[in-house]
This record gives structure tokens, C-alpha cells and sequence, in this order.
């Protein structure tokens, strides 16, 4: 049996590299002239307050504009992007479209722009597993999946097969992030009932501490391309230092498959991938005694405890946790808390032994809403947490955040990116 191929090129002009990417695995063999095609980006989410460096984080626009040009001039006419970002507190699909250049390719090339969160979705079961997708995406012909060669905090790697997670609606998100369902058996069964033709990994920056702008990116010019989801995944992990039998999700979505993880089960044509493989971190370092991060302890904050987030914590709460962390930090003035542990996520429960229980999110604190080892509960009740009403209770009991800490770290993430060093934001417009 012939081996499914992969390619991976470098990115270096974007129409050349990114045809080449195509060329190598056979790309556009699987598409019809006529066919609706959904392209899905990754554009999980965006800031419009305080800066945003977007490298690793979400599609470049220099890939998505040669991937869309390439197409026209093949005689594709019936495109769309589709995309569902992180609604905090509604969607900003529409603004991303606009700041990334979008708007250009609709001009140029009639491509349409759908945001998915303002469309109606259908529910589609997935083995008991009843998950809402876009219209967009249910009646697309074929879907050309475009996601960033990126590390995830939960996830080990966020990539081709994690990034049709965005074609769902906000409460399917939330529930991949279940109590009965966790996420690495959750969102690989996607996939499987939708008409995915090609995967392009955008490996121009790859990110270590995923999925978000807090992580660190890294330049890269790398593309891989496959018509094979599994496989370009399996790719994606190897580049950054994964084997994929090590990514749950993977190996899950593999034994629904009955695929091999392995590489050598792959083609790869083009660039040697031993040749470019390097080792990104996913996760950031947390205490053994799970007290909160290294970093805590090191700036010798005593008297709090913030239990690692689970996989349980989705991405509304998990975008609100580095503001958090950051807050605390920013109350800290070398006494000690006053015995304050948090919890959040849908799974953990306080612990007997501290004067104040920080609830962070709605589900937290509905469940431990009776918990008798509270013996004073800071509760942040909101889906996701706001950070107004996290500084004001916690003003309440005497911690002090200052928000401008919080600011001035989001310019250190911004600065420490430098042009000379292949940051440009040009990548990110047309
Ligand atoms: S409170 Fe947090 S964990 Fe719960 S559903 Fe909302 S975002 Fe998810």
C-alpha cells in the first residue's frame, strides 16, 4: 500500500513556496472546478486593546493570500474563509477579517468571508457525542484546513485536526471541554465526517507554549502540506519534537482511523524533516508540590496556591488565566497571601486548609458551590472570568492587583519581537 505523502518546503517567496507545497503532495488532485471550497484558517483569537503579537499564533496572511491566488488561478471561483473565533464577550471574526487583509481577497478573487459564529449551526452526532457545526462548513464540498505549526498547552500540539475545533458553536467548544467528554476524545472525531481535501500547515513562525500570544514564537519558513490530515499532523508533531504516538489526540484519532503513527508510515517529499526538526516546550513549568508556576516560586510568593488548569478549563477561561497570573504577581509586594488557594476549570474542588478559595468561572463555583472546606469563597461567577470583577474581589478582601502590570507585560510579549529578527508584521496584512 502506497504511503500517504507529505510535503515540506521552505517558505520563502509565498506564491512559489506555497505551489510547491501543493505540487509535491499532489494537493489540488481532489477538488473539482465546481466544488463550494471552505477554506478554515487558524484565527482563534485577536486583541484589539493592548498589543498583539500574532506570530504563531494565527494563519499569516502572506500564506492565506498565496493560497488563495494559487486556487483562482487554477479556476477555483467558489471560495469562502470561514472562521469562529473566541467570542470575549462577541465575535470578532468580521474585525479579524478586515485587520488581516481579507477583505483584499474578496475583492480581488470574490472570495466570501464568513464569520461562523454569526451563522446558524446544525447538530451532528458523533458516536453519542452531539457537536453543533457551522452551515459553512456542512455544506462545503471540500474544506482546505490551514492551520499554524503550533505547541498546545493542553493538547501537546495544536494543528491540522485541532483546528476544525473552530468550525463549532460556543457551547460544542465548551463541551469537548466536559466533564463526560474530555477534549483529547472529543474534538478528533470531527474530521471524520467532514470533506477535508488538504491540509497546509503555516509553519512560517511556530509557537512553543501554545495556543496563545503569551508563548513564544519562533521564525521557521516552513510549509507542509497533505492531503492526509493524520499525516500531516504526524509531520507537524515530528517538526516540533513530538512523536505522535505521544499526542493522545492523535493516537485517538489514528486507532478511529486504523492509521499508523509512526513517520516512517509517511512519504516526505521535498525538505528532509530530520534535517529541520527542532524541540519546542508546550507547557509552562509548575511546582511539584502544584502550588502554582515556577515562576511564582521563584519570585518567592508564599501563601497562594493555584492549582495547574485541566484540560477541563476551555479556551474562554484559559485566555482569562495568564491576565490572572499576572494580576496575582501584580498584588504581591513581598508579604505573604493570606492563604489563598485557586481552582478552576470543571473538575477541581478547594481543599481544607486556607482562609480564602479564589472560584475562577462560572463552572468552578457551581461546583463547589457547597463544598464545606470553603471557609471563604472569592467568587468570580462569570463564563468566561472578567478581569474588572477578578481586581474588584479581590480588592475586597485585601489583595491589591494593579491592571497597569498587566499592561506593561502585554508591550514586554509585543517588543520582545524584533523585524531584525524576522518578525515582521507585514506577514500578517496584504
Ligand atoms: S466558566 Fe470557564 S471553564 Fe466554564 S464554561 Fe466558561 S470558559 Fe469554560
Amino acid at each position: 500500500m502506497s504511503k500517504p505523502v507529505v510535503s515540506l518546503v521552505n517558505f520563502t517567496d509565498p506564491r512559489e513556496s506555497v505551489r510547491k507545497a501543493l505540487e509535491l503532495c499532489d494537493g489540488l488532485a481532489g477538488l473539482d472546478k465546481n466544488d463550494k471550497i471552505l477554506i478554515k484558517p487558524n484565527l482563534v483569537s485577536w486583541d484589539f486593546d493592548l498589543p498583539f503579537p500574532p506570530y504563531g499564533v494565527v494563519a499569516t496572511s502572506a500564506v492565506m493570500s498565496a493560497l488563495v491566488s494559487i486556487l483562482y488561478e487554477e479556476g477555483f471561483r467558489r471560495l469562502t474563509i470561514g472562521e469562529g473565533p473566541l467570542m470575549i464577550p462577541k465575535t470578532i471574526g468580521r474585525a479579524m477579517f478586515t485587520v488581516l487583509g481579507y477583505n483584499k481577497l474578496q475583492e480581488k478573487y470574490g472570495v466570501r468571508l464568513v464569520d461562523f459564529n454569526e451563522e446558524k449551526f446544525e447538530k451532528v452526532n458523533f458516536d453519542g457525542l452531539k457537536l453543533a457545526l457551522a452551515r459553512s462548513v456542512l455544506e462545503a464540498d471540500k474544506i482546505i484546513n490551514l492551520p499554524v505549526l503550533k505547541t498546545h498547552n493542553q493538547c501537546l500540539v495544536s494543528l491540522g485536526i485541532k483546528n476544525l475545533k473552530g468550525c463549532l458553536d460556543r457551547k460544542s467548544k465548551i463541551n469537548c471541554h466536559g466533564r463526560e467528554h474530555d477534549l483529547d476524545h472529543s474534538f478528533p472525531r470531527i474530521p471524520g465526517k467532514l470533506p477535508v481535501a488538504l491540509t497546509l500547515i503555516d509553519g512560517v513562525f511556530a509557537l512553543a507554549r501554545g495556543p496563545g500570544h503569551i508563548g513564544e514564537a519562533y521564525r521557521k519558513n516552513l510549509l507542509l502540506a497533505s492531503k492526509n490530515i493524520l499525516a500531516c499532523d504526524i509531520a507537524g508533531a515530528e517538526l516540533m519534537g513530538f512523536s505522535a504516538g505521544e499526542v493522545e489526540h492523535l493516537a485517538y484519532f489514528a486507532g478511529l482511523t486504523g492509521a499508523d503513527t509512526s513517520l516512517s508510515a509517511l512519504e516526505i517529499r521535498g525538505e528532509s524533516l530530520e534535517k529541520h526538526r527542532f524541540s519546542l516546550e508546550y507547557d509552562w513549568d509548575w511546582t511539584t508540590e502544584d502550588t502554582g508556576p515556577v515562576a511564582f516560586q521563584k519570585a518567592g510568593i508564599t501563601g497562594l496556591a493555584v492549582r495547574k488548569y485541566d484540560s477541563s478549563l476551555c479556551t474562554g477561561c484559559s485566555k482569562m488565566y495568564n491576565p490572572m497570573l499576572i494580576l496575582l504577581m501584580s498584588a504581591f509586594k513581598g508579604a505573604p497571601f493570606p492563604r489563598v488557594e485557586v481552582i478552576t476549570g470543571k473538575r477541581q474542588k478547594a481543599s481544607p486548609g486556607f482562609d480564602y478559595t479564589l472560584l475562577f468561572g462560572k463552572c468552578v463555583c457551581s461546583l463547589n458551590k457547597d463544598n464545606p472546606d470553603i471557609r471563604q469563597a472569592i467568587a468570580i461567577n462569570s463564563c468566561p472570568p472578567d478581569k474588572d470583577d477578578f481586581i474588584a474581589a479581590l480588592r475586597e478582601v485585601g489583595i491589591n492587583c494593579d491592571y497597569n502590570q498587566y499592561v506593561a507585560f502585554r508591550h514586554y510579549l509585543y517588543n520582545r519581537y524584533k523585524p531584525e529578527n524576522g518578525f515582521d508584521p507585514g506577514l500578517y496584512s496584504l
